[in-house]
């Protein structure tokens, strides 16, 4: 073994010897050249020595590591009390968050890191936090030291029950103070122990003379060889096996699979997440610089929304809309109404961003067939759009790679020029303009008035077209020509809604209040598919009759309001509401924005656009020209590549190298996150590097 993963090692109970096996470990570690440190990060209860405080555990684990004092420990408190009530004594507070960053300093530094508890695994560490929380913040799994003595049965399958509850993998257990002669009981819980926990023991330490106070090793050095690290049983979570289905079985999509698979070394895995991190299955993180495909709102694992899903578990997963309702979908309902801008009162729920835009359609084609006006049965969208991948929202779409090969099977739609103002096609700039783009929706609709059913646009920015930000005012002239013309407006707030942009929803910016608004992405915080489609009252109305008059919306799907997505979606709410949540994500903002300032000026950038946490980098060929690189270049996905060895996940839109964190990224990681685009744009466009 020249690898061990980092541990947390518990006890069943105090005195059982957790500074003894720690240090044993270490020994163990050290005769295979196996690079391990030991991490006591509350050490309570200091004694007198040569007249300074000293704390034996602590003294102990730095001689058996070779390792200064300094590093073994971060909070060294007085009373021997529980570290809560410890540290309340003097007058501190311990901070689960300061313990991860110096455990990760630790791991830099020395590799693998043996982690020591206090007391049990749920032992409180500060007031609300026990060592279960500081094993799951750090993601360790753990190692149990217990002994074989009476009561030893019931204190092992318990620390085993609290841990595999928790999700936490319990890798091994050492049995200390084994009696050179055991007595019966002791013979029967040491071969018990394994059998009922299906732990592996790794190790058994006898009786020996070793005094941690005394700073006497005594016969320990000798045990080291005993200990079978190997017998560990650490999942390797990126299993070969599932590498290997990824890569026969599964169909990516977006993805040139010819070109995926032969990614290096392998395509990435992920195996869990945490806040802005992404782990593969080479335990290497990643920041989540896509939050998953636009979704993620509160981070990765957000206690909230975790505890929200796992009650709704405790009810039921699943229950039709279609006849019934369920508690958490209705509830949702209302919160998504009081939440939108005023007058979207109705809620139909379904799946995705796509099936949310298709329901938005349909809908805008049967209600003016039910209010005497059928021939408004047109569609206008704008050129770039992406509404998603169903043949409606298809239809509707605008971006030719991925669209025009359907175009035999669409229905017609009209494309009006889109806001691309570093490629206006009339060569004019904001605010000069007076938004001249807008001249073709408006002439469009003009010529078409009477006949259109709906306009559909992503307010304020056309997120796949390249982060395209439009220019102010440019969302509520849309709405006018709306009204002018009698046209339903369907804002496509997918990618936009909750806070992506700075506002609640981008619609709210220009005081707009489309007839339908289509929802999905960020609704569940990015944990379930759920989408909602929102309606005013009035759209609905025209569906109301008797069944025979054949008003009804014949349309749903299965998990129509799944309530374990609506309990999770209900759980965002609650977050989203927060007074703090927009403020925050406006302050991150402006923190990217000048980020990204000094990317600008790379010779390659032809421009940076940003709204909210939603960026875009376009990259040229030539500055100067605006010339962009020839598409078999495949520029953007290259430094998206180059990107990943610096530790960041983003994604190409085209040529433009898109940047969409999650929402409570902190300015630590916003630095990452540029400073890793600027640094892969300039290896792959100035250096020829990947
Ligand atoms: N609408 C917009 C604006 C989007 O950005 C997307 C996806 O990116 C969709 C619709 C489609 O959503 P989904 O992929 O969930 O079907």
């Amino acid at each position: 073994m020249s690898r061990l993963p980092s541990l947390l090692v518990t006890g069943t109970d105090t005195g059982v010897g957790k500074t003894v096996a720690t240090a044993l470990l270490i020994m163990a570690c050290r005769n295979r050249e196996v690079a391990a440190a030991p991490f006591k990060p509350v050490a309570a209860g200091a004694k007198r020595r040569r007249g300074r405080e000293t704390w034996a555990d602590v003294s102990f684990l730095a001689a058996a590591a070779g390792v200064p004092e300094e590093d073994i420990s971060l909070y060294r408190l007085k009373k021997p009390l529980s570290p809560h009530l410890a540290a309340a004594a003097d007058g501190t507070r311990i901070n689960i968050k300061a313990i991860a960053r110096k455990f990760n300093s630790l791991k830099k530094k020395y590799g693998a890191v043996l982690v020591e508890g206090a007391g049990g695994i749920m032992a409180p560490i500060s007031a609300r936090k026990t060592f279960l929380d500081l094993a799951t913040e750090l993601d360790l799994p753990v190692l149990v030291v217990t002994t074989p003595r009476l009561g030893t049965l019931n204190h092992t399958l318990l620390t085993v029950s609290a841990c595999r509850k928790r999700g936490l993998q319990v890798a091994g257990l050492i049995i200390n103070h084994c009696p050179a002669k055991p007595a019966a009981a002791e013979k029967s819980n040491l071969a018990e122990l394994e059998r009922l926990t299906k732990i592996p023991v790794i190790g058994l330490i006898p009786e020996i003379s070793v005094s941690v106070e005394k700073l006497e090793f005594g016969g320990l050095a000798a045990q080291a060889g005993h200990l079978d690290l190997s017998r560990l049983q650490v999942k390797r979570r990126g299993s070969v096996r599932a590498l290997a289905a990824d890569r026969r079985h599964v169909w990516h999509p977006f993805s040139a699979m010819l070109e995926y698979q032969s990614e290096k070394p392998h395509p990435l895995m992920i195996v869990s997440g945490k806040g802005s991190y992404l782990k593969d299955s080479e335990g290497r993180r990643y920041l989540d610089g896509t939050a998953s495909l636009w979704v993620n709102v509160h981070g990765h694992r957000r206690p909230e929304l975790d505890r929200a899903v796992r009650a709704q578990l405790g009810r039921v997963a699943h229950s039709t809309l279609l006849g019934l309702g369920n508690e958490p979908a209705a509830l949702l309902a209302a919160q998504l109404a009081e939440l939108a801008p005023p007058g979207l009162e109705r809620v139909f729920f379904s799946d995705n961003g796509s099936t949310a835009v298709e329901v938005a359609l349909k809908v805008a084609f049967q209600y003016w067939r039910q209010s005497g006006q059928p021939q408004k049965k047109e569609f206008v969208s704008f050129v770039g759009a992406y509404h998603g991948d169903t043949i409606g929202a298809v239809s509707v779409g605008g971006h030719d790679l991925y669209h025009a090969t359907f175009k035999p099977l669409l229905f017609k739609a009209h494309l009006a020029p889109a806001a691309y103002c570093y490629r206006c096609p009339a060569g004019l700039s904001f605010p000069g303009c007076k938004l001249a783009c807008l001249d073709g929706v408006a002439n469009l609709l003009a010529r078409r008035s009477g006949r259109v059913a709906a306009v559909i646009v992503e307010p304020r920015v056309q997120g796949a077209a390249g982060i395209l930000v439009q220019p102010p005012g440019y969302l509520e002239r849309i709405a006018r020509l709306c009204r002018r013309h009698g046209a339903l407006l369907v804002a496509d707030e997918v990618a936009t809604g909750f806070g992506r942009t700075g506002t609640m929803f981008a619609c709210q910016q220009e005081g707009v209040r489309p007839d339908i608004m289509a929802l999905a992405k960020g609704v569940t915080g990015g944990y379930l598919p759920l989408a909602a489609t929102l309606f005013k009252e009035e759209i609905y109305a025209a569906f109301l009759g008797r069944y025979e008059e054949l008003k009804t919306f014949f349309h749903g799907h299965t998990y129509t309001g799944n309530p374990l997505a609506a309990a999770a979606a209900l759980a965002n709410i609650a977050l989203v509401k927060k007074p703090g949540f927009l403020p925050g994500i406006n302050r991150r903002s402006a923190r990217l924005a000048a980020l990204l300032k000094p990317l600008e000026h790379l010779p390659h950038v032809g421009d940076v656009r940003q709204l909210g946490l939603m960026a875009g980098i376009e990259l040229v060929q030539d500055r100067d020209s605006r010339t962009p690189f020839p598409a078999r270049q495949r520029v953007a996905r290259r430094v998206i590549l180059k990107a990943r060895e610096r530790g960041v996940i983003i994604r190409p839109l085209d040529d433009t190298v898109a940047l969409m964190p999650p929402l409570p990224i902190s300015y630590g990681e916003l630095k990452r996150l540029a400073g890793a685009a600027a640094w892969a744009i300039r290896e792959v466009t100035e250096r020829g590097n990947g």
